[in-house]
């Protein structure tokens, strides 16, 4: 405990127990339960640390200089620290029919769950998007017996996963799943309801259509408190996750960062990222110097479809963006059944990995972590070999070359 005397006050809208958000795809199951709840951080455990909770309960305003709050019941909240923590506002296209009912995005577990309660009466239901959301909600539809259609801008997670390595994941997802790629939506079908969607203008008939194409900042509480905010949208934060205004900070999905390896600005919108940077807005509120290292490091890592995803660190398409020149070198791993992509510097550095595998992705993932971290040259500390290629080379240094 760094600070045994601070009074400590989390204020949410939402109602729901305490949960993590990536697993909310299980609502769609469960859509009554309140077994998502993580029990060591239910609102009674916390309340047992001295933290009190203000659920259901929306702030609709700040004032930065008094230091208030004001909350939706008209009362006012005085603070001597503020963090920030308001997430992301799912981004939808504009398009036609965007508004009408059957039309869905899930960011918070309430989304889910009314998705859940109505699932009884939804056959066939497109998914846009291909992110981890997307395809954790795809699996979980399927898993529940619904025709599923998966629409993909570009390719699968274009922003993460090297082309090779998208493609090595496409053939991985089940028959069952209809995959669209290299196509968007125009319009949604439909007059009163959503019916299904135009698909660069070819129909494709759905009960129900949920968008999952990622979130942009919410700042709306940050505006209204006068914090700086940068050119891609997000709250401005130092390293200590401080805003412009001193005393109020702000992590998340609802900041901008600046890239470890440019520094230029980046939205980071991923669960790891903003619990790491909620640890240094809490530490510092509390009156505490230290810096964590590696806050703003992208680690992701799931199993969906039977299939290991992780993606540590920088593509070749998030580098580039920066201006980073990239070299990209592939590793198979066939006892494995592993796929690796290595991302590195002109120089040889390593930057970033991604693992599509069937099992041992967290061993090859933690591998790949480790020399990110550490900025290591691949030339130097290269991955350990495939199982096989080490037994042969074992074999072969003892007994003589293998024919
Ligand atoms: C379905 C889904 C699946 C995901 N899967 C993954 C994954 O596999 N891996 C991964 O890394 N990331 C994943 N993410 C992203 C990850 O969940 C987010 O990056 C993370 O939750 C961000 O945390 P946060 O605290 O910034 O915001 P949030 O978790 O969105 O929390 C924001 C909170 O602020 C509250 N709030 C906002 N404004 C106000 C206000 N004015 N008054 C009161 N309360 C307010 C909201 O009600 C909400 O409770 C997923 C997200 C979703 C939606």
């Amino acid at each position: 405990m760094f600070n045994s005397k601070a009074e400590i006050i989390i204020i949410t809208a939402e109602t729901y127990e305490s949960h993590r958000k990536p697993g909310a795809a299980m609502a769609l199951e469960f859509p009554d339960t309140g077994d998502l709840k993580i029990e060591d951080w239910s609102f009674e455990a916390l309340s047992k640390n001295r933290i009190e909770i203000l659920s259901g309960t929306a702030v609709t305003g700040g004032d930065s200089k008094s230091k208030t709050l004001k909350l939706e019941d008209s009362k006012t909240l005085e603070f001597d620290k503020l963090i920030l923590a308001t997430g992301g506002i799912p981004a939808v296209p504009e398009i036609p029919g965007i508004t009408l009912p059957g039309v869905h995005t899930i960011q918070t577990m309430a989304d889910t769950s009314e998705i859940g309660k109505q699932l009884s009466k939804m056959n066939s239901i497109v998914v846009v998007g291909a992110g981890f959301s997307g395809l954790e909600t795809a699996e979980r539809l399927i898993s529940l017996g619904k025709e599923v259609h998966l629409v993909v801008r570009s390719r699968l997670m274009r922003k993460q996963l090297e082309e090779p390595m998208s493609a090595e994941l496409l053939s991985r997802l089940p028959d069952k799943l209809n995959v669209n790629t290299g196509v968007s939506p125009t319009a949604l079908l439909g007059e009163k309801k959503a019916e299904g969607l135009l698909l660069d203008n070819e129909p494709l008939a759905a009960d129900a259509v949920i968008f999952m194409t990622g979130v942009r900042p919410n700042t709306v509480l940050a505006e209204s408190l006068g914090l700086q905010i940068g050119s891609l949208g997000g709250i401005v934060i130092d390293e200590t996750m401080m805003t412009s205004i001193n005393d109020i900070f702000a992590v998340g999905d609802c900041v901008e960062m600046k890239d470890p390896l440019t520094n230029e600005p980046i939205l980071l919108p991923i669960a790891s990222v903003a619990a790491r940077a909620g640890r240094q807005a809490g530490v510092t509120a509390a009156g505490r110097s230290k810096i964590y290292d590696n806050l703003l490091r992208r680690l992701q890592y799931d199993h969906i479809f039977n299939t290991d995803i992780v993606v540590i660190g920088h593509s070749s398409v998030s580098a580039n963006a920066l201006g980073v020149k990239t070299n990209i070198q592939y590793v198979e791993y066939p006892t494995e059944f592993a796929k690796v992509a290595l991302v590195t510097t002109e120089d040889g550095r390593l930057i970033g990995g991604q693992i599509i595998a069937s099992r041992m992705g967290a061993r090859l993932g933690y591998e790949i972590l480790d020399r990110v971290e550490r900025g290591a040259f691949l030339k130097d500390t290269p991955l350990l070999k495939p199982r096989h290629e080490r037994l042969r080379e074992y074999i072969e240094s003892t007994f003589g070359p293998i024919r």
